[in-house]
């Protein structure tokens, strides 16, 4: 069932697990993920990009989402978060739409723009009871500095009182962070700092979000949560899933013309990540 964000966070606070937000792009990524919840009792996060939203559309996305957790998902609460929105204009339509939580990245601006510009998508979210995630800190991959100088990370990592900060000018919901991982692939280069995931921890208390968890190994996903993360992206490792048993398919069938045949084997290796990922997690068994 479709759930105000702040419930599964709550629940999840209360009993030290991790919450997996999960990125789909068409109905058969929100069927893989929402089918893998509903298979290990899991409330999961389901969130859209902007890309996405480009790519479907509002409604139609939105509708898909809904509509697959009110009937597909009955049991098992499922909320709807826009992932990295870039403006007001794409955070208040998410709001129009019927999201329970925006993201509002502005983390490339410098300290002050980006207090002033999630400042403006707080406000607009709280007046219509929707939750806000702010971002400090950069993120590099695809969807922070497409061509990240990885040398230098350290130095673009959140700070813990400039988070203090941050918090406490902008009044955001939850807060993602950098401490460490990429968006994207980049196998190996990956680690989290966890001497600033627990410093970062012991200065704000506001949920904290892991975004691009999928290059990290699935027991770094255990010790983040241990460490206080509460919410953790999963993206690019749903994204190759889908498309390597795709390419699969196509290659081994060649005869097939049917969309569904084609598409049917993606959508089961897309639930497979989810259900390892929320293992890990250890938010199954909880809805
Ligand atoms: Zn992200």
């Amino acid at each position: 069932m479709l759930v105000h964000i702040k419930e599964i966070v709550a629940k999840a606070k209360e009993g030290n697990y991790g919450i997996g937000a999960f990125n789909v792009a068409n109905l058969e990524t929100t069927l893989g993920v929402t089918r893998a919840a509903v298979k290990v009792r899991a409330p999961i996060i389901i969130q859209v990009s902007e890309k996405t939203i480009e790519y479907a559309g509002l409604k139609p996305i939105t509708h898909i989402v809904q509509t697959i957790a009110k009937n597909e998902a009955a049991d098992i609460p499922v909320a709807l978060h826009l992932d990295h929105g870039h403006s007001f204009k794409s955070v208040s339509e998410c709001i129009n739409a019927g999201f329970s939580s925006i993201h509002i990245d502005a983390s490339d601006l410098p300290f002050d723009e980006n207090v002033k510009i999630t400042k403006e998508s707080v406000d607009y979210a709280h007046k219509h009871g929707v939750w806000a995630q702010g971002e400090l800190g950069r993120i590099f991959g695809k969807e922070g500095l497409v061509n990240g100088n990885f040398e230098k990370l350290e130095e673009f990592l959140t700070d813990p009182q400039q988070a203090v900060e941050f918090v406490e000018k902008t009044g955001v919901d939850t807060l993602a962070i950098s401490v460490g991982t990429y968006h994207g692939r980049f196998k190996g280069k990956e680690k989290i700092y966890f001497d600033r995931l627990d410093e970062i921890r012991k200065a704000i208390s506001v949920p904290l979000v892991l975004h691009g968890a999928s290059g990290i190994p699935d027991n770094e996903l255990t010790k983040a949560i241990e460490h206080g993360i509460q919410i953790v992206n999963i993206d690019t490792s749903l994204r190759v899933a889908f498309t390597e048993k795709l390419k699969e398919t196509v290659n081994k069938e060649t005869d097939y013309v049917d969309p569904r045949k084609i598409l049917g084997p993606s959508i089961e290796a897309v639930s497979e990540v989810v259900i390892r990922k929320i293992k890990h997690l250890g938010s199954n068994n909880k809805a």
